[in-house]
């Protein structure tokens, strides 16, 4: 499958708000498979529509590789392939419940080489559709709940520097534009 190309910051495509998918026809089943095969490939834990350029709100998310990573001393087990058995397809997600904080270091596939201690809610409820258009509901908390929430916020624009104090954005916003480029319009929160 084809892998996509990852758009970084400052690319104006990732301030956009995505539209409702309406239909899944071939092009979104294509798109979904594309996305999937671009996150493992990253390798990253979440992926949104946005990130490769494509405006529909649709997720993709997988912690299972980076679970086996932490807890594997195994150096040929982390290199297995992922299994996709814990691949996660979100079409129009939206988080319904949301409960408790918690503070973790953060990155974005599309922000490389930087990250940050982000505020999240610990445990969420998001509700979506699945490729076969299936009613989900996924109840989770600590590292999927972020990757979701992460994932979501790109659906809006939201990058994760949008969600740290002023003064830390502002000091890793003129890091981050002197390594990938100034953006034009800021979009705060
Ligand atoms: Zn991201």
């Amino acid at each position: 499958m084809p892998e996509l190309k990852i758009l970084t910051y400052p690319d104006p495509m990732l301030r956009k708000k995505c539209e409702l998918v309406e239909e899944i026809d071939d092009a979104l089943l294509t798109l979904l498979d594309n996305m999937a095969d671009t996150m493992y490939e990253a390798p990253g834990v979440g992926l949104a529509a946005p990130q490769v350029g494509a405006t529909k709100r649709v997720i993709v998310a997988d912690i299972k590789p980076r679970e086996r990573a932490q807890e594997s001393t195994d150096e040929e087990e982390i290199l297995l392939p992922p299994d996709r058995s814990e691949l996660i397809e979100l079409i129009n997600p939206e988080i319904v419940f949301a409960e408790g904080e918690t503070i973790h270091e953060e990155g974005c596939l599309s922000i490389p080489g930087f990250v940050s201690d982000v505020k999240r809610k610990y445990e969420v409820v998001v509700e979506g559709y699945s490729r076969d258009g299936e009613f989900i509901e996924i109840k989770c908390e600590d590292l999927l709940a972020r990757v979701l929430q992460h994932e979501i916020d790109h659906l809006d624009g939201i990058l994760f520097i949008d969600r740290i104090s002023r003064l830390k954005r502002e000091l890793l916003k003129k890091k981050i534009e002197k390594v990938l480029g100034k953006e034009e319009k800021y979009a705060v929160l």
